[in-house]
């Protein structure tokens, strides 16, 4: 090694890794129950990607319309495409409406009815009388900036309940003992280049998820997986990697969301021969066909050479039609959106947009708890000690194949509460904090360290624009059998890159080349297991959606053999290793205890 790191060492009951809507909730629940708790986060907490969350969060509350848990639950199994853990998507709908009031007791100024009650809107796939409707009005808002609003929130409750934050610490791996239990994490302040080694009874990851690994997305920069890659390293499973969601129109370049209601006033999307496409793939629905079916057809238009651009890779969207009074009235924001960051006057020019990444369903595998499973196909269940997470990092698995829009603010406040209960359960404040491993921290600090002086040929975001474009080809919304074999071997190719990789700073304070390089490793970890994954699953199922497999009453879909949860591994080499584990259909209710009747959510096509 060329150089030895000095740690300045921390002890907590619990360390958080994330400052997101999950990692503050679960931060909060561990401080307020009396665990020692610290946070840490990359960014400053409100900075989290959480804070751009506009719509809202999914509760059944009744304020606007009736509803119930059971309703709520069934469309979340539905919408998971039969994929969703059954006790999970229960516990999560029928905690919704706790979680909720307590976000409103702590402060997060939602908006209002006209008697005072928390206002709610409608959003897709949310239904009244089991997905009969009509539409149910469920989720709940703070105007259009409820992740904002949670974000503030939270962070101002946990700083009140005394837990302890380092701010712009970048977490490298988790410290494990020999007999395979976490003990901690490792975490580089960026700031003033210090190593610091945090013991802890137990880890939280809240991490967030990986869309940086496509070209184009619609979260923050700082969205690499850090979390699965630190689980990958650890020689634990990630869980249904496949199953990633796209928005059709985020901003070409920037993937910045162009929301729905662009193309509800009256957009409409073109390909290079100036044609309206979705007319001829959805006559009826034309341009408001749903988001996945939109985002296919764009895409089978750019691989059959009628893209736009220089690089024929992506399709316009088109408001400059409608009346310039009506855009900065309904859609200033898009047109804001457009002027910075496509340089675009939308009353004047198309918008250059691309389906873009916008939700990860997969990740690390946990019981309802939060609980991370040690999973394969002998010990489905089997819990890692040490070691939790939750938000998108987490795979509970509630999303199951496809998420419905604001289930995922209510997923991170119901388990980041979630994982804090169960912590005060079975964290011990009175025992000691374990000695981390040496020979594991050894092991961290040798990968840190020949990162930071890796001295290959290939930039690190050369080789970061390589994955982003095999992903954004060949793992898209437009999956076959081709694509995905073609993706598999790209990414194959690329992971072997890493070891000709150049880092040019060598410096500890504020080295954003090589916390690039750290954050490269963690999406490579998310994409190869996500191609491997998808190649894998001959069937179509919610956002994984091949073209190879559409026929049949389920379009596609196949219950007898792929209703199981993808297990996945990767190792130093970059070789993927699959199993699978079946999904959970007990319901935590009994139907004579009042819980949701078996017959409705048992397996059937998913129309809506
Ligand atoms: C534009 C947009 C709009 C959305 N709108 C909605 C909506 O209206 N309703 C809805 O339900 N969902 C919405 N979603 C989805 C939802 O917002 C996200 O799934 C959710 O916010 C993720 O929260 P999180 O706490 O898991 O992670 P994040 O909010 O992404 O936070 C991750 C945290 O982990 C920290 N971190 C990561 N790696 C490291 C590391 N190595 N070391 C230290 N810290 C680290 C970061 O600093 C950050 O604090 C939207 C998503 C996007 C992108």
């Amino acid at each position: 090694m060329a150089k030895t790191y000095d740690f300045t060492d921390h002890k907590y009951d619990v360390v958080v890794v994330g400052a997101g809507g999950a990692g503050l909730r679960a931060t909060l629940g561990m401080a307020e129950q009396g665990l020692r708790t610290a946070c840490i986060t990359k960014v400053f907490p409100t900075r989290s990607h959480t804070v751009a969350a506009q719509g809202g969060i999914a509760a059944s509350l009744q304020n606007m319309t009736p509803d119930s848990w059971q309703w709520h639950m069934y469309d979340t199994v539905k919408g998971s495409d039969w994929l969703g853990d059954t006790d999970a998507m229960e516990y999560l709908a029928r905690e919704a409406p706790k979680a909720v009031y307590e976000l409103e007791h702590y402060g997060v100024p939602f908006s209002r009815t006209e008697d005072g009650k928390i206002y709610q809107r409608p959003f897709g796939g949310h239904m009244q009388n089991y997905g009969e409707g009509p539409p149910v009005q469920r989720t709940c808002a703070a105007a259009d900036r409820t992740g904002h609003a949670i974000l503030h929130t939270l962070y101002g409750q946990s700083l009140r309940n005394n837990a302890e934050f380092f701010i712009e610490y970048f977490a490298l791996d988790l410290i494990m003992s020999e007999d395979g239990v976490c003990q901690g994490v490792i975490a580089w302040n960026l700031d003033d280049g210090t190593i610091h080694r945090f013991a802890a009874k137990m880890v939280v990851l809240a991490t967030g998820g990986y869309g940086r690994a496509y070209f184009s997305a619609t979260s923050a920069h700082t969205c690499t997986g850090d979390g699965g890659g630190m689980v990958a390293r650890a020689g634990l499973p990630l869980q249904d990697m496949e199953f990633v969601q796209f928005h059709p129109t985020g901003i070409y370049g920037s993937g910045c969301l162009i929301t729905e209601g662009a193309r509800g006033e009256g957009g409409y999307l073109v390909n290079s021969e100036g044609e309206r496409f979705m007319e001829r793939y959805a006559p009826s629905a034309k341009d408001l066909a749903s988001r996945d079916v939109v985002s296919r057809c764009m895409t089978m238009e750019i691989r059959e050479g009628r893209g736009v651009g220089k690089n024929k890779d992506h399709i316009y969207l088109h408001l400059d039609h409608l009346d310039p009074a009506l855009l900065a009235e309904r859609l200033p924001g898009i047109s804001e959106s457009a002027r910075i960051f496509a340089g675009v006057d939308v009353t004047k020019e198309p918008i250059p947009v691309l389906p873009t990444v916008h939700y990860n369903m997969g990740g690390i595998p946990t019981n309802y708890w939060g609980e991370v499973l040690d999973a394969s196909g002998d010990h489905p269940n089997r819990i890692q000690p040490g070691l939790m997470a939750v938000g998108e990092a987490g795979c509970a698995s509630v999303h199951g194949a496809n998420r419905l829009g604001s289930n995922s603010l209510i997923d991170l406040v119901v388990f980041g509460r979630a994982a804090a209960i169960r912590a005060a359960e079975v964290v011990d404040p009175k025992e000691a904090v374990p000695t981390p491993n040496e020979a594991s921290c050894d092991k961290i600090m040798a990968r840190f360290d020949k990162l930071r002086h890796a001295d290959g040929s290939t930039p690190t975001a050369e080789l970061r624009d390589q994955m982003q474009r095999a992903m954004q080809e060949d793992a898209a919304v437009f999956r076959t059998q081709e694509t995905l074999a073609q993706g598999c071997q790209r990414l194959d190719k690329i992971w072997s890159g890493l070891n000709d990789v150049k880092v040019s700073d060598r410096s500890m304070i504020w080295n954003s080349d090589l916390v690039e390089t750290l954050e490269l490793e963690n999406l490579m970890a998310n994409a190869i297991t996500t191609v491997y994954s998808a190649e894998a699953r001959k069937e179509s199922r919610g956002a994984h959606a091949r073209e190879d497999f559409k026929d049949g009453p389920l379009s596609g879909r196949n219950d007898d053999d792929w209703r199981k949860h993808s297990l996945s591994w990767v190792d130093e080499d970059g070789k993927v290793k699959l199993d699978y584990r079946p999904v959970i259909t007990d319901p935590l209710t009994p139907f004579q205890n009042g819980g949701i009747d078996p017959q409705k959510i048992a397996p059937k096509a998913r129309v809506y």
